[in-house]
């Protein structure tokens, strides 16, 4: 690890939203290619790196059972959504020759590998990036707790979450002008006033298990490495 890096293992949180630039729907290539030039200096800089991507940009189980869809399986297509994601990004970070596999929750071995902590530690170790894909494998959850519980597993020194904004607001900044920005919260502090930064289920996985979530603007050009190297805009909640 470069001794000037704050952190030997990050899980970095995509929203499927990041992955769409300027579009309504869908994939953008070259927003991805951009998320790949973010996580390739971050490898740089010799910090092992694994990730989890949403699906929002395709398919949301709450949309799907809002519009009369038995809820379970409107969640399996959003979590079908997070595959495609995955490949993507995966494909992106190979074409910059950047050694990494994606493992999915739900077991399809002609596309990927299935979710093995044991080997996805091994990958990490080799230097590779790990993508895991298909949230928790299971309904009702979301990929913000997927992601909290990948970061325990790996056993990550934090959980980055890429953001549309630079850190954690009272209310939303881009509705509400007077907004309060925090530079540091406690796991509390976002439990007891709600503050919409990831799910509570995600937030009381890293708290019970130590891991400080890092909110960061994930539009702000190597962002995630400035996050890692303890500069740049960021929210850092922890104990
Ligand atoms: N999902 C699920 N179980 C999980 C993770 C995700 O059922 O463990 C489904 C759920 O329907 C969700 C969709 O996958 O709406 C996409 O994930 P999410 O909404 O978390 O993506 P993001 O908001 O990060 O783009």
């Amino acid at each position: 690890m470069a001794s000037d890096a704050k952190f030997r293992r990050v899980l970095l949180k995509i929203s499927g939203e990041g992955l769409m630039g300027d579009r309504e729907f869908g994939l953008d290539i070259t927003t991805i290619d951009r998320i790949a030039a973010e996580v390739q200096s971050v490898r740089d800089l010799g910090v092992d790196v694994c990730c989890v991507v949403g699906g929002g940009n395709i398919f949301r189980g709450l949309s799907g059972a809002a519009k009369g869809m038995e809820r379970a399986a409107a969640d399996n297509m959003g979590m079908l959504a997070t595959v495609m994601n995955a490949l993507a990004l995966q494909n992106a970070l190979e074409a910059r020759n950047i050694d990494t596999r994606v493992q999915s929750a739900i077991p399809m071995p002609s596309v990927c590998e299935s979710f093995i902590r044991r080997k996805a530690i091994r990958h990490l170790e080799k230097g590779r990036v790990v993508i895991f894909a298909a949230g928790t494998g299971n309904p009702f959850f979301t990929t913000d707790t997927a992601a909290a519980l990948r970061a325990v597993e790996m056993g990550c020194d934090a959980l980055l979450k890429a953001s549309q904004v630079d850190g954690v607001y009272s209310a939303d900044p881009k509705k509400v002008k007077d907004a309060v920005r925090y530079d540091t919260l406690t796991f509390h502090d976002v439990l007891a006033n709600d503050l919409a930064v990831m799910d509570a289920s995600a937030i009381s996985l890293c708290r019970e298990n130590n891991v400080p979530i890092v909110v960061f603007d994930m539009h702000t050009d190597k962002a995630f490495a400035e996050v890692v190297l303890g500069r740049g805009r960021f929210t850092i909640i922890n104990e």
